[in-house]
């Protein structure tokens, strides 16, 4: 394809990605192709031949389109939705047009530099620390992939600096904390570093959330046994259910055990530390008094497409000394002198991608206000959601909702007034028969999950395009499920 060629089949793309966002609506939120159906529609090697780009582009509507999740629908309410603004698209074409693995300063300075800035704005963005800023010239920020990959890098460092500083312990008594909720970021760390992962319970009375006792607990337990916790990751948004770990009461545990790293895995819900008001809820105060490191997901609620993970630490040296390997071949001037940041010693990979770009286009365009009220507006329609549920004959919630996550399930009316009607086996049955109905559909996605041994639905607020109405046609769409499980069940 030369520059010509490129100029029209671009328009081209632009053209059909604006008519698949007016199409959105009309569209299924699900993909209703059975596995492997590509087989059919896909040789098993390469042409021989180079083809005719517009065959291929036709070919994406074609065969591509029909197996996609559509991930932007406003009805998808699934996982953690990933916003995605048209900013963030076109500053990712931007990148790939100019494919930078920009890992020194010196093999393309923008890409450091923008991402030092940007890091620095999401931080004042949050209320983070200046300590985390890059402007510190101490602490910092980069952008990593994916939560997952961030608390990996913090929990390699944490390793590291609690290596350096007990240099007789043994790697098989060094121990990750997390919580019953952490995200399986937590396991696969402990399976890729080779490490022990202890999942302290946490209780259903507290919402879910890691409390002071249970974590003393277990690691005066643990301590006793010899063994040398090194890394807690806290959480403040689970997964499943919104549940903020009581990061007071856990920064008070940590004064006892002083070289504890606290790695915050705020995911989903760290985007909304942006709104002054719910700061409090969300504990910036002892992230910001407390956490060795802290992670969010801009690709997440953040209006950012994937993938954007922020990840800021107290101290960049405690990455650096971890991660940074310099041979010969990957050794500058400005490297040596020291006078610059090399985010190939920030992370796991030694190429990066452009991503700050796309954050600095989102944040510039959309401007703190705008984020913001899109932040507010999600919670809004979450709130109207709960609302509704709270005002249904047969559809409860299972915990408190948080911010624009509610867990809830079907509890027939006589049941929830009158507990012994149905058992939590029937109603788990009842559940899945409910949450089987609403997966078969095309309509609508959502997701399941279970908290303390009860099966529930979780419905997530975030995709931009939701509104009211899709709030309102999901709930009488839940009802008319509801109903019809209800109806089998007294036949
Ligand atoms: N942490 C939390 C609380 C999450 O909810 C998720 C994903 O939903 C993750 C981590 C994993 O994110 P990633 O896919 O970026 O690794």
């Amino acid at each position: 394809m030369d520059i010509e060629q490129f100029r029209k089949a671009g328009y081209q793309a632009i053209d059909r990605i604006c008519d698949y966002y007016y199409s959105l609506q009309e569209r299924s939120v699900t993909s209703q192709v059975e596995p492997g159906y590509l087989r059919q529609h896909v040789p098993l090697t390469a042409p021989e031949k180079g083809e005719d780009f517009q065959i291929i582009a036709d070919d994406y509507q074609k065969i591509i389109m029909p197996g996609l999740t559509h991930w932007q629908h406003p009805s998808f309410f699934a996982y953690f939705p990933t916003a995605c603004t048209f900013e963030g698209i076109l500053a990712d074409l931007y990148a790939t047009s100019a494919t930078n693995p920009g890992f020194n300063w010196s093999n393309s300075p923008a890409c450091t530099e923008l991402e030092a800035i940007v890091m620095d704005w999401a931080a004042q963005l949050l209320g983070l620390s200046p300590a985390f800023m890059n402007a510190s010239g101490v602490g910092g920020g980069c952008l990593q992939t994916t939560a997952s990959d961030s608390a990996l890098v913090a929990i390699v460092a944490a390793r590291s600096l609690y290596q350096r500083n007990n240099p007789e312990a043994k790697m098989e008594d060094l121990i990750i904390y997390t919580t019953t909720q952490t995200h399986s970021l937590g396991l696969k760390a402990g399976l890729v570093l080779g490490l022990k992962v202890r999942a302290v319970e946490v209780d259903a009375r507290d919402q879910f959330s890691l409390r002071e006792s249970s974590l003393r607990n277990a690691l005066d337990e643990d301590t006793k046994q010899g063994l040398k916790p090194f890394v807690l990751v806290a959480t403040v948004g689970t997964t499943s259910s919104g549940a903020v770990d009581d990061l007071s009461e856990i920064g008070k545990v940590a004064k006892d055990y002083p070289s504890l790293w606290i790695h915050v895995d705020a995911a989903w819900a760290g985007v909304a530390l942006s709104c002054p008001e719910l700061r409090e809820m969300l504990y910036l105060k002892e992230i910001n008094q407390y956490a060795t490191s802290f992670c969010t997901n801009f690709h997440k609620w953040g209006l950012v497409n994937f993938d954007a993970s922020t990840l800021w630490v107290r101290d960049r040296k405690y990455l650096t000394e971890a991660l940074d390997v310099t041979p010969s071949f990957l050794r500058t001037k400005h490297g040596d002198a020291g006078t610059v940041i090399d985010y190939r010693n920030w992370h796991l990979g030694l190429g990066r991608r452009f991503r700050s770009l796309k954050l600095w286009f989102v944040l510039r365009s959309f401007g703190v206000e705008g984020f913001q009220k899109y932040i507010r507006k999600s919670i809004e329609l979450n709130n109207l959601f709960v609302k509704l549920i709270e005002e249904s004959g047969n559809l409860s919630l299972v915990t408190p909702s948080s911010l624009a996550l509610t867990v809830f399930r079907l509890v027939p009316k006589s049941s929830a007034q009158d507990a012994p009607a149905f058992s939590t086996q029937v109603l788990n049955e009842l559940n899945h028969i409910f949450y089987g109905r609403i997966s078969a559909r095309h309509d609508i996605l959502l997701t399941q999950t279970t908290l303390n041994g009860i099966f529930c639905i979780r419905l997530a607020v975030g995709a931009a395009r939701t509104e009211e109405k899709h709030i309102r046609s999901a709930y009488d769409l839940l009802v008319k499920e509801a109903n019809a499980v209800l109806e089998a069940y007294s036949e």
